[in-house]
């Protein structure tokens, strides 16, 4: 398309448009994943849902493909040409304590939502992450601290307000149109580009959580330890245990530095004292270079994993375990253990209570027990040596691997079809094609973790 074919494009929205090679279309393509390759033809900056119809309608008319950008933590975005929406500058939060929901608009990120939630004694359910996206994370499912006691965020949205491919704006609901909604709760940007959403909140104002940071030589004991304690836990217990090799720089606290150290995580929704016996036989297993593990105010739940918030580049790859014995974590000191020549972060998280009840939308292997991940921080130097320990490791945690993957920790977007076929149940991906081939048939919204329309 000629650039002067988009000046039609900055009529119609109230937003700014950038294009290649305009100042600012580089910083508005970006976002927290900085080894990424958005490429798109145009990028409108919406600043309501009438700007993302506008831009919508446009891409649709022109067959160009429409991609979104919030703030960047997913691995869906490679966007080679096309129109990119970006949402930040939609960033309305509204709580009801009366009813005890949120409503919040695209491009709000959970941290909004938390604090807002708080000043009512209220949580929504949230991620490891603060600065993640609200929307998108509950659109591919959504799994927080809260998981084992209410289940998915997905499980607990009540309406989802979207543009889809026709370029119409819709309030959806189970009453409204009852399959868009089933699979809006799972399939992320597959149906359209979501503009606001309301969802449940919980009567939860505090947690006992934090970590525990256990030394290298602890690691094997620690893993065994966690993987009995996990086999008998009250729901209010939500936990993961991660293999973490930091680096040694003044940015960490010192007990840290340079060392190999496995991190537990640990979320108690109910009685801190309960809580804080359910955990002894954690603590029990060494002392701890680091123990953070506390009542704490929901708001500060950002803590408990303690994410990276600065820009990075990063490779990812997940698989859903049935089981995480003895076998699978002697595989994985093997692999990535502090005695283990290459290095990258594992995570463990447990799954199971809430987490497993079935509920009417397109979340997958609900029966899982565990789901894996294993993350690197990479450059262009870095990442093909990265990506090909990550397939190493998923090869040999296959014996204890469902098949199934968690669509949020994803990588491959678009380009790794497989990987987010193995996302969902079998009868629900046939359900999701043939859903997309009746209300996307032109696969518009393809620059994701995309389910194409079945043939
Ligand atoms: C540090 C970190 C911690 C994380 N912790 C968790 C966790 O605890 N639990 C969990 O479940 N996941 C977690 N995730 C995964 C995260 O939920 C997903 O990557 C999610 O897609 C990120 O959404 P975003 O808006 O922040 O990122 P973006 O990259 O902006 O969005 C990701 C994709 O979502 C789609 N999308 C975004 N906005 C819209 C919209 N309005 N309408 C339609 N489609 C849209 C687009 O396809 C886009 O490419 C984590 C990721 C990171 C990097």
């Amino acid at each position: 398309m000629a650039p002067n074919e988009f000046a039609a494009l900055t009529d119609r929205v109230q937003g700014p448009v950038f294009l290649p090679g305009e100042a600012d279309y580089g910083a508005e393509r970006s976002g927290f994943l900085a080894f990424d390759q958005r490429r798109p033809q145009v990028v409108v900056g919406a600043v309501d849902a009438a700007d993302v119809r506008a831009a919508v309608e446009f891409a649709a008319e022109r067959d160009l493909p429409v991609a979104v950008l919030s703030t960047g933590h997913g691995i869906a975005s490679e966007v080679e040409g096309g129109l990119l929406i970006t949402t930040g500058r939609m960033s309305e939060v509204r709580i009801d304590a009366e009813r005890r929901t949120a409503w919040f608009a695209a491009g709000v990120r959970w941290g909004q939502v938390v604090e807002a939630a708080a000043e009512s004694g209220l949580a929504p359910l949230s991620g490891s992450a603060p600065h993640v996206g609200a929307v998108s994370y509950t659109l591919g499912g959504g799994l927080g601290h809260l998981g084992r006691r209410y289940g998915y965020a997905a499980d607990h949205v009540r309406a989802i307000e979207i543009v889809t491919a026709d370029g119409r704006f819709r309030r959806v609901t189970a009453e409204s149109d009852a399959e868009l909604f089933w699979a809006l709760r799972g399939a992320g940007g597959n149906f359209g580009v979501v503009t606001g959403m309301e969802v449940d909140l919980m009567p939860v104002a505090s947690l006992y959580g934090g970590g525990l940071y256990f030394d290298s030589h602890l690691i094997g004991d620690v893993l065994r330890t966690w993987q009995q304690w996990t086999r008998d836990l009250p729901e209010e217990m939500t936990s993961s245990v991660a293999l973490v090799p930091f680096p040694d720089v003044p940015a960490l606290p010192e007990p840290l530095r340079g060392r190999h150290v496995v991190h537990v995580r640990i979320a108690y929704a109910g009685d801190p004292a309960e809580g804080e016996r359910l955990t002894e036989p954690l603590r029990a297993v060494g002392p701890r270079l680091i123990d953070s593990v506390r009542e704490m105010p929901y708001r500060e739940v950002g803590s408990i994993n303690n994410d990276p918030v600065q820009p990075m580049g990063y490779v990812t790859d997940n698989a859903m375990l049935r089981d995480f014995d003895d076998a699978a974590i002697k595989t994985l000191l093997g692999l990535v253990g502090p005695d283990a020549p290459q290095r990258c972060v594992v995570e463990v998280r447990h799954l199971g209570g809430a987490l497993s009840r079935p509920v009417d939308n397109c979340v997958g292997h609900r029966d899982a027990p565990y789901v894996f991940g294993v993350n690197s921080k990479v450059d262009e130097a870095t990442v093909d040596a990265a990506r090909e320990l990550q397939s190493r490791v998923m090869r040999e945690m296959a014996p204890w691997s469902t098949g199934g993957r968690n669509l949020n920790f994803l990588a491959g977007g678009s380009a790794n079809p497989e990987g987010v076929r193995a996302a969902y149940d079998p009868a629900d991906y046939e359900r999701l094609g043939a859903l997309k081939k009746a209300r996307d048939p032109k696969n518009l919204f393809r620059l994701n973790h995309n389910i194409p329309p079945a043939r």
